[in-house]
């Protein structure tokens, strides 16, 4: 059996042009929606995520701007430009693109950005409200993950889910998901036993830990739905040919590097129902949320 492919790169674009329509409307009422970035050093990684970010905002037609600290910036500069954002009428949603350098209390960060700018969802207060099931803001990747399940005609009432990680930005949030979205729940982490005896009950298995290609074929139980949450970069060539699937090795050679998620696609691919490609999968539905969100911020309460 080969796993069914969950295009996210189509399912964004599907979201992105239904967003269309709403930016017409809000447009019509003299409201442009804008978005805040602040990024913090040099990671080639955040300077990338941002880009996609601030390139989607250009291709719809939002307002935009990134504000860019230097890598030894204090917590109160961060926090300053935070609150600069709070007060700009512009902008609608405020992105703090993570991690933040060592130096920098980034729980104090988040907690300055005003919860109703708060677009990825992780001021205290929205995360309160999502876990009363009445959420304001959503984090975006669990949001677009709910959002592609439901897209791809994934049932989840009633089945057995399985997340992999506990992260406040993935793995929490995406349990209380599952969980409102009446899925049977278990939440794994670094201390979990026999992993793949607890992983194979799932129907749906979220893996979002940060370890290429941990999730291996005697971890899913047949037919079930895989996402991968994980953004792993390979350089090592005898990795790369172990974890990548053997179309994308010429990539790899090419570049020197390459993009692999926290599943063995070569092995769980020939034993899952669906599984999320990476790149291509759960990413771009990332962003997709991100500017929803921004664009319900612009739009005010419903
Ligand atoms: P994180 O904050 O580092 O959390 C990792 C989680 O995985 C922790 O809960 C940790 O357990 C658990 N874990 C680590 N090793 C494990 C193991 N061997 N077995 C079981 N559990 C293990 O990471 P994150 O921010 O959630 O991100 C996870 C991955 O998703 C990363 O690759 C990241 O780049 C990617 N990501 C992708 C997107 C996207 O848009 N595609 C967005 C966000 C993140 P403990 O709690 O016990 O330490």
């Amino acid at each position: 059996m080969t796993a069914r492919r969950l295009d996210g790169t189509e399912i964004a674009r599907q979201i992105r042009e239904e967003l269309k329509a709403r930016l017409a409307e809000l447009e019509a009422k003299g409201v442009r929606p804008g978005l805040g970035v602040i990024l913090v050093g040099d990671d080639p990684a955040s300077a990338v995520y941002v880009r996609s970010k601030t390139r989607t905002c250009e291709e719809l037609g939002l307002f935009h701007e990134t504000k860019h600290l230097g890598v030894g910036a204090t917590t109160a500069e961060v926090v300053a430009a935070v609150e600069h954002y709070n007060r700009r009428v512009e902008v609608h949603g405020i992105l703090v693109q993570l991690p933040l350098p060592r130096q920098v209390d980034a729980q104090r960060v988040l907690d300055s950005v005003r919860p109703e700018k708060d677009v990825d969802g992780f001021h205290p207060e929205n995360v309160g409200r999502l876990v009363q099931k009445r959420p304001r803001f959503v984090p975006c990747t669990p949001a677009g993950i709910m959002e592609m399940l439901r897209r791809s005609g994934i049932e989840v009432a009633g089945r057995r889910a399985v997340v992999l990680g506990r992260s406040d930005i993935v793995g929490r949030p995406m349990a209380l998901l599952l969980t409102h979205a009446d899925a049977t729940v278990t939440v794994c982490h670094s201390r979990t036993r026999d992993l793949p005896s607890v992983t194979r009950e799932a129907d749906i298995l979220v893996a979002a830990i940060g370890k290429a290609g941990l999730v291996r074929a005697e971890h899913v139980r047949p037919g079930a739905v895989v996402v991968d949450v994980g953004m792993n970069r390979v350089t090592d060539p005898a990795l790369a040919r172990d974890l990548l699937l053997p179309s994308r090795l010429p990539e790899f050679e090419k570049k020197g590097h390459a993009l692999v998620g926290d599943v063995h696609a070569p092995s769980v691919q020939e034993v899952a129902g669906a599984l999320t490609p990476v790149p291509g999968g759960v990413g771009p539905l990332t962003i997709a949320q991100l500017i929803a969100n921004t664009v319900r911020a612009a739009a005010g309460p419903a």
